[in-house]
């Protein structure tokens, strides 16, 4: 018995071969943390996943975010099927399926009066810092340290920065993440700590006038999960507003996730555009960017120049229609929250229970566990507590009892609409066991573990 991953070690060896890294993105390989390599995956089905090597596991990984409705779900799997068979899948032309997944967008966000879909998160954020820097006729973007808004040059600088280079917390330096970003992008970017209030005014004080946008999540979700402090986002949409700076929601985690609104519905808060993805296209490649009529009539008349190739296939908005379908039903929301926010309980009282002080910081069906004395509020207090060794101990006794979590805590644990109290209660029962199994690590600390 024991788990085996002979099998995924085998295929992932083959992988490498032909694919660099032997992953398709940043985050699935042994880098990001999955050591000696990732689990290779047969199928998925609900809300489980099953390995090559017939491992199987209750998912709360889910893709990163975007199987909110678990996997292979039969609604999401005839709408997208049933439009390629019977549409084709793109004309360069406009076609009626394309308005109704804008118009379920436009009624489900508060603060969308008009959209524009691409295929992914990085294309929906770099559209609209576009649309902000043409609206404003100013170059500065601001960001904040620790989130994460794509790969792409312009923005792919200070998501995790090193801290001996990252200088002073209040004013901290902008970092490219990858080799190969030109320099002169970070010359657009001004990197403030997210949930410190006095730091952003006193800098849009001096300098809000220079300023295109203010970017950000309005929930921390590509540092575990640091929810905004009371009254920070409603004083960056003051500050947005006083300085004439167009305020950008990057809900690509948040959107249709903590509320069919997104987090601008929940805490109350309109921005001025808004980015979109993951739950948007409920397993499917689809994100868009939304907002006010006259920011997006940039777009509308071609003053701003959006485009793609495969922008609004048929398969991403029959996704988008009957994820948002499903989202939209009575109850949904309500039986998220209570599934995971019972799974964020029962985690955080079986480590106390444990000797072990965390905090489990969350907002509905996404949350994240730190080894922490004292709730984090920004990067620099997560720095300490970033791909925590006692945290990989115990995903990897996870992993082998049957529960898929990122191996590494600056990603989040995920619920779905098809998890429910059963898988809750399964969960729970394998964390115990994977908790007594590690006991010695987890008490011990990071440093000597
Ligand atoms: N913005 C946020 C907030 C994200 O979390 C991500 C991806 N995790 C992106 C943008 C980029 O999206 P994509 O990976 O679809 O390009």
């Amino acid at each position: 018995m024991g788990y085996d991953t002979s099998r995924s070690e085998l295929a992932y060896g083959l992988a490498e071969q032909v694919i660099a890294g032997g992953v398709n993105s940043g985050a699935r390989g042994p880098d990001a943390g999955w050591l000696p390599s990732p689990p290779v995956v047969a199928r998925g089905r609900g809300p489980e996943l099953w390995d090559v090597d017939g491992n199987r596991y209750i998912d709360h990984l889910l893709a990163l975010g975007p199987m909110i409705h678990g996997h292979a779900h039969p609604e999401m799997t005839e709408a997208v099927s049933t439009a390629i068979a019977e549409l084709g899948t793109m004309y360069a032309l406009p076609y009626e399926l394309e308005a109704e997944a804008a118009r379920a967008i436009v009624d489900a966000v508060p603060s969308v009066e008009l959209v524009r879909f691409s295929n992914s998160g990085t294309e929906a954020v770099l559209h609209a810092t576009r649309i902000a820097r043409a609206a404003t006729g100013r170059s500065i973007v601001v960001r904040f340290e620790g989130q994460y808004h794509g790969w792409a040059d312009q923005l792919e600088w200070s998501h995790h920065p090193d801290l001996t280079a990252a200088g002073p917390v209040s004013r901290p330096n902008a970092l490219p993440g990858s080799l190969g970003i030109p320099a002169a992008f970070g010359s657009a970017l001004v990197v403030m700590p997210w949930n410190d209030a006095e730091t952003i005014e006193a800098f849009m004080t001096e300098r809000g006038d220079e300023v295109a946008a203010i970017l950000t999540e309005p929930v921390m979700g590509n540092t575990g999960v640091i929810p905004p402090n009371p009254g920070y986002l409603e004083l960056l949409r003051d500050l947005a507003t006083r300085h004439g700076t167009v305020l950008i929601f990057d809900e690509v985690i948040t959107g249709f996730r903590v509320a069919l609104g997104g987090a601008q519905a929940k805490y109350g808060v309109t921005p001025d555009l808004t980015t979109m993805a993951k739950a948007l296209g409920g397993g499917f490649p689809v994100s868009a960017v939304g907002g006010k009529r006259e920011l997006m009539e940039l777009v509308a008349d071609g003053r701003v120049l959006h485009a793609g190739t495969y922008n609004a296939s048929t398969l991403a908005t029959a996704a988008v229609k009957a994820s948002l379908g499903i989202l939209s039903r009575p109850g949904t929301y309500e039986r998220l929250y209570a599934v995971s926010e019972r799974l964020q309980q029962g985690i955080g009282s079986l480590l106390e229970e444990a000797g072990v002080t965390v905090q489990v910081q969350g907002v509905g069906p996404m949350f994240q566990v730190w080894f922490s004395e004292t709730p984090v509020t920004n990067y620099r207090e997560a720095a300490a507590h970033l791909n925590s060794p006692r945290y990989a101990t115990l995903v990897r006794a996870l992993l082998e009892r049957g529960v898929m979590v990122h191996p590494s805590n600056i990603e989040l644990w995920f619920v779905s609409t098809v998890h429910t109290d059963e898988h809750v209660d399964h969960v729970l029962n394998v964390f115990a066991d994977a908790v007594a199994a590690t006991r010695e690590v987890l008490v011990a600390g990071d440093a000597e573990a």
